[in-house]
């Protein structure tokens, strides 16, 4: 009855540090065979949760200037003193094979997005208040009180810029996050905007076969009927 486009979904996830994102997307990745996720670029330092071409690429500054020049990157920006980019290579393949890709990336590179893919389904995460959002940032261990004041300021910044998304999912209960966002992903595949064809897939001939034959088993089962 209809066609719809193979391609696979851009998905743009953006959320304050220490709302949850992280263990939202490990949760949609474990859940999702058909979702991937886009490995970044980056010039920051190693922390000691990181896994090199795992949850980044890291370069130096020098190398990541290069790779601006090279047209590298699909986006890139400089955040809190480092750079972050999104390659181009990798991303169209899987969309071409029909995989959904998500990009965990800020609120600069998610404009950079939907001014170059407005298609894209822009999904923005908030932990349940600030105060959450600190206890998570002190508990991780990862950040240095002033750095989590810094990530605080950000946050506050950055929480405005909501309304600039499609979605936005509300990280309280974790698993009811996850199914929020699981949802909002299969939802979209029924957008449709994403069909590329309707047509009628069967004759009008066919039908009236079909309604012939339905009423040669009803006379069937009169003929046993009467056999009986
Ligand atoms: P972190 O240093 O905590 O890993 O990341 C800092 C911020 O950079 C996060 O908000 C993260 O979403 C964002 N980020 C990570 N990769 C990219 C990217 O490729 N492009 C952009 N624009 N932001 C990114």
């Amino acid at each position: 009855m209809i066609k719809e486009k193979k391609s696979g979904q851009l998905i743009v996830i953006s959320a304050p540090s220490g709302s949850g994102k992280g263990t939202i997307i490990n949760g949609l990745l474990e859940k999702n065979k058909n979702l991937w996720l886009s490995v970044s670029t980056t010039s920051r330092k190693q922390r000691s949760n990181d896994i090199p071409g795992v949850t980044y690429n890291f370069v130096t500054k020098e190398e990541f200037e290069q790779m601006i020049k090279e047209n590298h990157f699909l986006e890139y920006t400089n955040y809190a003193g480092n750079y972050y980019g999104t390659p181009r290579g990798t991303i169209k393949e899987k969309l071409d094979q029909g995989i959904d890709v998500i990009l965990e990336i800020e609120i600069e590179g998610a404009a950079n997005i939907k001014k170059l893919i407005p298609e894209a389904i822009f999904i923005f995460i908030l932990p349940p208040s600030l105060k959450a959002m600190v206890k998570r940032l002190k508990k991780r261990g990862t950040d240095s009180k002033e750095k989590i004041l810094e990530r605080f300021h950000q946050a506050y910044k950055e929480i405005n810029e909501v309304t600039k998304y499609n979605y936005v999912v509300v990280n309280d209960v974790l698993e009811e996050a996850i199914e929020k966002v699981s949802s909002i992903i299969k939802a979209e595949k029924c957008r449709v905007d994403r069909i590329e064809e309707v047509f009628v897939d069967t004759k009008e001939e066919e039908i009236h076969e079909l309604l012939m034959e339905e009423d040669k088993e009803f006379d069937n089962e009169n003929i046993s009927e009467k056999l009986d």
